[in-house]
This record gives structure tokens, C-alpha cells and sequence, in this order.
């Protein structure tokens, strides 16, 4: 991808692979000028059980929409917001975004709970969970409604900090999962101390289970993990229906992806899920 360069305008995107560039101030000024102008935007990709009752639950997955660059995805400025502290801002965005969706939805007589990604900035702020409360609070949403997505990598920053909050959040009745699991670098030691109930395993591993056996035994052998420490396991990245059948096959609880749907504007989500067929 080449560089997108407009010396007009703020905005300055880089290609992948030059990750110094990104550390270009005039991308912050217009990810302020962006939420600012209302131009983030909640979208949502459903998660289905694959076990026992109909049920649904959702991520929240941010999105930005540029009025010249269309829309953003978030590996375009998440890692920079990361760098210069702007993801505090983001992410409080994103869980008020989460709180009024579930608020509206109660309305309607409709529920889904939202997993919103947090980051390391957000997991080392010791005020981050009292806001997280309040906004609940503020929204009249109840805890159970408002789920956390954590990675391997946020907790490794500072892990007795870290695990400080995951104790203040787990308090307050909020569900938390390991993002990416197997991608990071994060001990069993570790992670059996954490107020966790679920396991995303990371997509990476998904993509190629139904024809890679390596693959299919890495995905294996953290399903029959999770499930021996009491956790649930989400399988994220599922792009078809030989994949779904076989973690199915496999006691997987949970599964997100393209086969069951894209992430989409929150508003499409209740429509949605309505067209579903009963069962699945
Ligand atoms: P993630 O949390 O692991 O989210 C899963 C990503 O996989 C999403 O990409 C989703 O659209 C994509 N995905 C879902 N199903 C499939 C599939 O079947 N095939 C493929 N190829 N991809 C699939 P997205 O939305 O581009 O987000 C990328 C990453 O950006 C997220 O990874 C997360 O780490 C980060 N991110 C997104 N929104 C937020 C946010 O609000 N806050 C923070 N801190 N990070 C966010
Ligand atoms: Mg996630
Ligand atoms: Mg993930
Ligand atoms: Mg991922």
C-alpha cells in the first residue's frame, strides 16, 4: 500500500510497514477533529453459541468515518492512538457508545451484551474502573450488559497493576475475556490468577484449522485447557461452515466471525438478529 500524503489537509496515513511515520502529530490533531465532528462510529460483530440456547452477544469494534478517506479501520490509528495516550479518550468513547446502545435497545425491549476493547493505558489508569462504573451508572446499564477484551500483551506491561484493575472490574460484576490468546507471551501462572472467564483464541489459528493439523491441534489443546481451568472459549476469525461445524464438534462455547457475520453499524444488530433463523 503506498504512502497517502496531503500536505493540505492533517491527515497523513502511512503504509503498514513504516510504523515511524505514524508518530506524526498532525494524526492526532485529526483523530480530535474526528471525534470532535462525530465521526467515530460503533460497530458491532454478533458472537453465537454453539452449545445450548439461542443466545446473543456482540464486540464492539471501533470505525471511523472520514468525510474524504471513508472509512477507517481501527489498525489505522489504534497503535497510534496507543503511543500518544489518545486510546484513553477512544476507549472511554467506545464504552459510552456500548452504554447508550444497550440503554436504547432496552427501549425496544431488546438485549445483547457488548465486549469493548481496552488497552494497556486504559489497564494501568487506577481511575479506569470507577469511569467504567459511572458510565454505567450514568446510562442506567447493567454490569452484566458491558463486557472487556483484554490482550495477553496489555497485561504484560505491568501485570501486578494490570491485575489490580481486572480485580476493581471483576468487582463491579463486569465479564472479562483474554483477547488473541496464543499470540502473546503471557505465562499459565499468570493467567490462572486473573478474574477471567473467557478465552478468545486468536484468529490466526482459525484460519486454517479445517486443513492445517497444526493448527488443529493448537485449537484443540486450548479448548480442553480453557475448558480444565473453568473458562469459556470464544473462537474468533471463523470464515466458513466446515470450520464452525468442527469447533462445534469440539465443545467450542462461542464463535465470531464473516460466516456468521461482519461487524455492522450497532443500529443493524437488532434487525439483525430478528432474521435469524430460530436455534442457531
Ligand atoms: P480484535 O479485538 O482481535 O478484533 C477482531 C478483528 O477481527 C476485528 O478487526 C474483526 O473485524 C476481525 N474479524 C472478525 N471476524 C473475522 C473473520 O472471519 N475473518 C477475518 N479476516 N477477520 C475477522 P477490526 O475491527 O479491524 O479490529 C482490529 C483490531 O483493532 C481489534 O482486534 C482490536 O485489537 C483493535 N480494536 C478495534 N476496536 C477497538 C477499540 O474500540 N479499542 C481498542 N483498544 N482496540 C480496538
Ligand atoms: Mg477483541
Ligand atoms: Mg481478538
Ligand atoms: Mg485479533
Amino acid at each position: 500500500r503506498q504512502a497517502k500524503r496531503r500536505t493540505a489537509g492533517v491527515l497523513c496515513f502511512v503504509p503498514e510497514h513504516d510504523r515511524s511515520q505514524v508518530a506524526d502529530l498532525s494524526l492526532l490533531g485529526a483523530m480530535r477533529d474526528g471525534m470532535v465532528r462525530g465521526e467515530l462510529r460503533l460497530y458491532l460483530q454478533p458472537k453465537l453459541p454453539l452449545h445450548g440456547k439461542r443466545a446473543l452477544s456482540a464486540e464492539a469494534l471501533l470505525r471511523w468515518q472520514h468525510p474524504t478517506e471513508g472509512l477507517i479501520a481501527p489498525a489505522r490509528f489504534i497503535p497510534f492512538a496507543e503511543q500518544t495516550g489518545f486510546i484513553t479518550e477512544l476507549t472511554t468513547w467506545v464504552i459510552e457508545a456500548a452504554a447508550q446502545a444497550c440503554a436504547q435497545w432496552k427501549h425496544l425491549g431488546f438485549a445483547c451484551p457488548i465486549a469493548v476493547n481496552v488497552s494497556t493505558r486504559d489497564l494501568l489508569d487506577p481511575a479506569f474502573a470507577e469511569r467504567v462504573a459511572a458510565c454505567l451508572r450514568r446510562h442506567g446499564v447493567d454490569s452484566s450488559q458491558i463486557s472487556l477484551e483484554i490482550t495477553e500483551s496489555a497485561l504484560m506491561e505491568d501485570p501486578a497493576r494490570a491485575l489490580a484493575t481486572l480485580q476493581q472490574l471483576a468487582a463491579l460484576g463486569l465479564e472479562l475475556a483474554i483477547d488473541d490468546y496464543g499470540t502473546g507471551y503471557s505465562s499459565l501462572t499468570y493467567l490462572k490468577q486473573l478474574p477471567v472467564q473467557t478465552l478468545k483464541i486468536d484468529q490466526s489459528f482459525i484460519a486454517q484449522m479445517a486443513s492445517d493439523s497444526r493448527d488443529a491441534a493448537i485449537v484443540q489443546s486450548s479448548l480442553e485447557l480453557a475448558h480444565q481451568l473453568g473458562l469459556l472459549v470464544v473462537a474468533e476469525g471463523v470464515e466458513d461452515a466446515a470450520t464452525l461445524q468442527r469447533l462445534q464438534a469440539w465443545g467450542c462455547d462461542w464463535a465470531q466471525g464473516y460466516h456468521i457475520a461482519k461487524p455492522m453499524p450497532w443500529e443493524q444488530l437488532a434487525p439483525w438478529w430478528a432474521k435469524q433463523p430460530q436455534g442457531t
